[in-house]
């Protein structure tokens, strides 16, 4: 690891893919090969505890004062679900909050003495994140297989996935560094992390 001063600061790597894709997943598996990780779902979910967030929402969306936690949630999912321009409203409240709390993350001492950090980012593109790493892994499969392993668990935070500016999947392709079809075994997955590993640590010319 990089407890010597005069090596590089891990190289800081973006997570994204559609709902189901297997970016949680993929998550797990870069943590079990060293990477230090961060959920940006988790982020959104601290972010929605602060007051200080409730009540920019609240005013933003033009709805009552928000409730904590669960119910919280509910009420921004409800206002936003059909409604694209409160989405909008939303995503430019959350998305520069999102990324400040990603930098600091990147900048903390547990992240920087990993030689990689995962960012686990569905809205990457969409909130125009991408310069905040220095290197992007885009996990898909094709729809049926994503609603499949999804199941049933489109709930009250699905708004936290589903940004309103959806790239096209074939630029969202062109603009990441490594592109798994996660068609296979877990496995499979499991193969293609341990792949990138390699080749992001072994590729140090940044
Ligand atoms: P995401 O975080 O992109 O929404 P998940 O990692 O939660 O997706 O994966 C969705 C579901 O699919 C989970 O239950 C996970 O265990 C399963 N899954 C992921 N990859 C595979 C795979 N290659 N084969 C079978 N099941 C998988």
């Amino acid at each position: 690891m990089n407890s010597d001063n005069n090596q590089q600061p891990p190289v800081r790597v973006a997570l994204t893919g559609g709902i189901g894709s297997g970016k949680s997943t993929a998550l797990l598996m870069f943590a079990a090969r060293g990477a230090a990780v961060l959920s940006s779902d988790r982020v959104v979910h601290e972010l929605l505890e602060r007051e200080d967030v409730h009540a920019k929402i609240a005013a933003s969306l033009g709805i009552e004062p928000l409730l904590s936690g669960e119910e919280g949630r509910r009420q921004i999912a409800e206002s936003v679900f059909t409604d694209e321009l409160q989405l909008t409203r939303l995503e430019d409240i959350l998305f520069p909050l999102v990324a400040v709390e990603i930098a600091a993350w990147q900048a903390s001492a547990q992240a920087m003495s990993a030689p990689l950090t995962v960012v686990e980012l569905p809205m990457l593109f969409e909130a125009g994140m991408e310069s905040g790493f220095d290197r992007v892994v885009l996990v898909t499969a094709p729809t049926e297989i994503r609603q499949s392993r999804h199941e049933g668990r489109v709930g009250i935070t699905d708004f936290e996935q589903r940004a309103s500016r959806q790239l096209p999947e074939s630029e969202k392709r062109a603009r990441s560094d490594y592109v798994y079809d996660n068609t296979g075994s877990p496995e499979e997955l499991d193969g293609f992390v341990a792949a990138t590993v390699a080749a992001i640590i072994g590729s140090e010319e940044r």
